[in-house]
Order: C-alpha cells, then sequence, then structure tokens
C-alpha cells in the first residue's frame, strides 16, 4: 500500500475529529499531501469515521486523480488539491462542522482574536465566505481567494476549514478556531469580550509560524 504511515494517520485524525466534535456521522473531510511525493491522501466521500482506516484512505495526484484507493474520494478533493497547490507552507486541509464556529458562518461575523493561544495559530479574525455550493472548482478558487495567506474561514451558511503544516497543527488549528467561537459566545453572554490588540496577534502569529518552522510532521 502507497503512503501507508500517512494514510494511517489520516485515518487516525478523521476520527479524532469526529470524536471531539468537529464533526459529525459522515460530515467534513480531511487530506493530508506527502511533501516528497507531491501526492494527497484524503478521506473518502460519505466516510464513517468510526470504520476508517488506512486502506479507506484515497490517494491522489496534484489534480485529484485517484492513485490509489478503493473509495471515491471526498467530493471537497477539488478544494483540497487546490489550496494545497497553491500553499507551499501548507501539507493539510480540514473541513469542520463544528458549532460555534458554523453559528459564526451563519451570521456572518468574523471570529474576533480574544484568546493568545488561539490568536497564535489563527493569526487574525477569522472571515466568512459568502454561501455557495461547494464541491465545485468554482467554489475552491473562490474560497482560495477568501483565505488568503490565512489559516481559516469560515464558510457562510456552511461550517468551518483550517489549513496548516502538519495534521497535528491543522487539528489544534480547527479547535482553537472552535474554542474561540464558544468562549466568545459565552463571553458575550456575561458582557463586552476585549479583543486582543492587532499588533500582539501579529507578534503571537510570528512566533507560532517561526516555532513550527519546515517541520511537517
Ligand atoms: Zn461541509
Amino acid at each position: 500500500m502507497r503512503l501507508a504511515t500517512l494514510r494511517a494517520e489520516v485515518a487516525r485524525y478523521a476520527k479524532k475529529m469526529s470524536a471531539s466534535g468537529l464533526v459529525r456521522a459522515t460530515q467534513g473531510n480531511l487530506s493530508a499531501r506527502d511533501p516528497e511525493s507531491g501526492l494527497i491522501c484524503v478521506t473518502p466521500s460519505g466516510a464513517d469515521y468510526d470504520l476508517l482506516s488506512a486502506e479507506d484512505i484515497v490517494v491522489v495526484d496534484a489534480e485529484g486523480a485517484v492513485v490509489e484507493g478503493q473509495w471515491k474520494p471526498s467530493l471537497e478533493t477539488p478544494l483540497h488539491t487546490l489550496l494545497l497547490g497553491r500553499r507551499a507552507d501548507i501539507h493539510c486541509v480540514m473541513h469542520t462542522h463544528s458549532l460555534y464556529a458554523s453559528a459564526f458562518a451563519v451570521l456572518y461575523q468574523p471570529v474576533p482574536m480574544i484568546l493568545a493561544e488561539s490568536a497564535a495559530c489563527l493569526g487574525g479574525p477569522v472571515p466568512t465566505m459568502p454561501y455557495q455550493e461547494s464541491g465545485t472548482l468554482e467554489f475552491a478558487e473562490r474560497a482560495a481567494e477568501a483565505l488568503g495567506q490565512g489559516h481559516a474561514l469560515l464558510w457562510g451558511n456552511h461550517g468551518a476549514m483550517v489549513v496548516g503544516p502538519s495534521l497535528a497543527l491543522t487539528y489544534s488549528i480547527a479547535h482553537a478556531l472552535e474554542d474561540t467561537a464558544r468562549i466568545y459566545a459565552i463571553a458575550a453572554q456575561l458582557g463586552m469580550p476585549t479583543e486582543l490588540p492587532p499588533d500582539e496577534v501579529a507578534r503571537l502569529h510570528a512566533w507560532w509560524k517561526a516555532s513550527y518552522g519546515q517541520r511537517v510532521n
């Protein structure tokens, strides 16, 4: 089996996404690129996360053509391949439906930077792109445009997407986004939350980027 280790890791993190509430049932998707071959390991379409194993993860090339795998790759594969093709600094793309981030996506309200560690990896307020049917190349183009050089993006009336240099860091960014949205929602019921100053967010993000360097695992 090609890329057995990376496929096992994608299956493991897909299960973690489900177990930690980032997605439910068969929602969401996850990919990771092998930096050496450039091949991409992506979750299969309509996967039951509880049953996923390394063999279920589909290997596609940079254009999304299946190289090895027994299932169809995620319907969002055009998005994964396009983002990975355009960003040399990322190797993973994760799409979630986490509840509080999705609430912000329904409100079209940016997720503000209120927590130091979350701000370090998110790098700035997380914007929402306009609603559009996902799964198409056109959607992938719009998402890439809206994401820019950022690490997180909300999809209007849909959910969230995060990108990162490794599976572990991407998973951590997804939780940083969800925790920020959740804590903001709680804090806003108690009073007026205080946002971190933009220059402090920039400083924290620069530190975060320097701390992982070129590490990809
Ligand atoms: Zn979705």
